[in-house]
């Protein structure tokens, strides 16, 4: 009998492919903690701003995030189903999904010092067992030995149509050209970074969800998650 894999499950992909809401909801189907990464790239990224802190300064930013409290926590009726966000006991769920914050974070997400900070945070959590955790090098860095890793994608014309319909329930209003140019930007930043880029890990599994309903995807992780850690009679 092999090894037991860690039930961890490692969730990457671009912005806009339908991590976060997979996940939290395959973390609720199999009773797993979800770990939104993205939310405290986000967190720093704000606590960057309400700081004046120039985006660029690593060091800065990290002692900053390091010194902070950064909690996420449960998804309920006031937070669209997001994650709510804490930091320093102030909730800033809202305050961190705007376009302009999507816009800024993935400078800050490319300053290796705080990427430092935040991946052992990030670890520190997956360390407390079961969990679906997403981002962008979560199965290449963060947990490398998660027992299933996902890579979630989608056309960018798609992630721009979703993230259109996402920011017209939260009263924006963006155009459908600026919105793909800003996706297109994100993924450029995000593959190209010198610190831990977006990119498949080699054993994970690919999931294209341009035609895929959100519950045909969750049900597909299910069964994986299921065949992956089935324990051997
Ligand atoms: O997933 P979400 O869109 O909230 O992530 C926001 C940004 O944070 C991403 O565009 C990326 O730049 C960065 N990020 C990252 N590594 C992660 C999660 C997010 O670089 N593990």
């Amino acid at each position: 009998m092999g090894h037991p894999q860690a039930r961890q499950i490692a969730i990457d992909g671009p912005a806009g492919a339908g991590k976060s809401t997979v996940a939290r909801r395959l973390a609720d189907k199999l009773g797993y903690l979800y770990i939104d990464t993205g939310a405290m790239y986000r967190a720093s990224t704000w606590l960057a701003l309400q700081n004046n802190i120039e985006l660029t300064d690593g060091d800065a930013i990290a002692a900053l995030a390091s010194a902070s409290k950064i909690q996420l926590k449960p998804a309920d009726a006031s937070s669209d189903g997001k994650i709510r966000v804490f930091v320093n006991d102030q909730e800033i769920t809202r305050e961190i999904r705007t376009n302009r914050m999507s816009d800024l974070v993935a400078t800050v997400a490319a300053l290796g010092q705080v990427r430092t900070i935040l991946v052992d945070k990030q670890r520190e959590l997956a360390r407390e067992g079961e969990c679906v955790i997403d981002g962008r090098d979560i199965g290449t860095v963060v947990v490398p030995d998660a027992g299933l890793k996902i890579f979630m994608t989608a056309s960018a014309e798609e992630r721009a149509r979703r993230r259109q319909i996402e920011l017209a329930a939260q009263g924006e209003n963006p155009d459908f050209a600026d919105l793909l140019k800003a996706i297109n930007e994100r993924d450029y930043l995000d593959m190209n970074r010198a610190v831990s880029p977006l990119t498949k890990a080699v054993d994970a599994v690919e999931i294209i969800t341009d035609d895929m309903s959100i519950d045909e995807v969750v049900q597909t992780l299910e069964n994986l998650a299921q065949e992956t850690f089935q324990t051997p009679a």
